[in-house]
């Protein structure tokens, strides 16, 4: 789905456009299918039986509402703005990306697609899609690079046990990009019986949308604990950004209340260099990637740049759409935490408060410890703790080692 700019005019309409972003740039062949899931989405969205039953699905298999916990021995050691930390690392699979599968799984059943396809980088959305499917029973195919099958063959051994799929991808460089393309051909072959599951507020129109909605739960759910638990709105939301749908999900809960400030963090990687990151609204310029029209780290070419993290689930060149129409805006301000100081983050907030959170996590929360130290002690600083940090031990441990050997940083 990595279509250049220009080779596929932009269906006309204003839906799916976020200020000069969003859109779809894909083959006419596709258009069809994004038709048909917007329209059977707006019905579902307005529809109460399917949110009743979503409801219903998240409550009992996927154990929401998440808790808002306090942090206070994080919170003492910033010495400002008390920090809470919204938890999706205890929704079930251990990440938000649940909160999507479940909702565009029940979507699927209700357009009669009996088939579910998805593309995987480092394999949390395969796994996610993989949970959703076994639920329901669903033949489930999963699109992976073989690198990327290589390098996480715990998630791929996990999607198999789900009863998924796993179609190595050994083209191009046998990464998420590839992956992507065959997914693509995939569903443009198949629409009649399948759907393709997008695990991120990016793609063509309707995915950046629909996606915001199923993870709009964190930030509507957190919106109301803080009223209930700390009698006021948060002054600040942190949240990571890959492909940015943990962040527009609590985002979206708190945009139209302009006294509560939001910040997302960006993967800073090992510096500002090309290659050497994945902060994307920190460096990157407008282009097009996977059917949209949003920030991209591309060349002057207009091919996109490898990237770097520390953590799989931010390595991504690209952004959804509505994160860059915030960039634009002002209302969401941008920032990027480099691998060390998540990497410090990562054992400050296991050391104080007992959460391994994921290294992914571990970029708000570097962030959201340098806000709260400028903060007075009655300002209330909430992270999104997008997921845990099981799957991260070995990665975190190989750095901290290797870190331990070369003091001089
Ligand atoms: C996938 C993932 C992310 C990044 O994805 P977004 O779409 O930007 O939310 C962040 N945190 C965790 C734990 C993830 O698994």
């Amino acid at each position: 789905m990595s279509v250049s700019p220009g080779l596929n005019p932009p269906v006309p309409g204003q839906h799916g456009r976020f200020g000069p972003f969003g859109g779809r740039f894909v083959p006419e062949t596709l258009v069809p299918a994004l038709i048909e899931l917007d329209e059977a989405y707006a019905q579902a969205r307005r529809d109460q039986s399917f949110q009743s039953q979503l409801r219903s699905l998240l409550r009992e298999f996927v154990g929401r509402p998440t808790p808002l916990t306090h942090c206070p021995r994080l919170t003492d050691a910033c010495a400002g703005a008390s920090i809470w930390v919204k938890r999706e690392d205890l929704a079930h699979t251990g990440a938000h990306k649940i909160n999507n599968t479940m909702g565009q799984v029940l979507l699927a059943l209700r357009m009669g697609k009996r088939r579910i396809i998805a593309e995987t980088g480092a394999g949390q959305h395969g796994v996610a899609t993989a949970t959703a499917c076994a639920h329901f029973g669903l033949p489930c195919e999963i699109y992976m690079g073989s690198e990327d099958v290589r390098r996480q063959s715990l998630n791929v051994f996990r999607m198999r046990l789900l009863g998924a799929t796993v179609n190595e991808v050994t083209t191009g460089s046998c990464t998420l990009k590839d992956a992507t393309n065959e997914a693509m051909r995939d569903w443009m072959a198949t629409v009649g019986e399948t759907h393709y599951i997008i695990g991120s507020v990016v793609g063509p129109h309707p995915f950046p949308t629909m996606v915001r909605d199923f993870q709009r739960i964190i930030g509507d759910e957190c919106r109301e604990q803080c009223l209930s638990r700390l009698g006021m709105l948060p002054d600040l939301v942190v949240a990571c950004v890959g492909g940015g749908s943990n962040a527009a999900g609590i985002f979206a809960g708190f945009e139209d209340d302009p006294s509560v400030r939001l910040l997302g963090v960006e993967a800073g990687g090992r510096g500002t260099k090309p290659g050497d990151h994945a902060a994307t609204l920190c460096h990157g310029s407008p282009g097009v990637l996977h059917g949209c029209k949003t920030m991209v780290l591309q060349d002057s070419e207009g091919q996109t740049m490898p990237v770097h993290s520390c953590s799989a689930g931010l390595d991504y060149p690209g952004v959804g759409p509505e994160h860059a129409a915030w960039h634009l805006s002002g209302r969401v301000r941008y920032t990027s935490v480099t691998d060390d100081e998540a990497l410090d983050a990562f054992s400050t907030m296991s050391r104080t408060e007992g959460i391994l959170p994921a290294l992914e996590t571990s970029h708000a929360i570097a962030a959201a410890m340098h806000e709260a130290a400028k903060l007075p002690k009655s300002a209330h600083v909430v992270i999104n703790g997008s997921g845990r940090g099981d799957k991260d031990v070995m990665e975190a441990m190989r750095l901290l080692e290797q870190r331990s050997r070369t003091p001089a940083r």
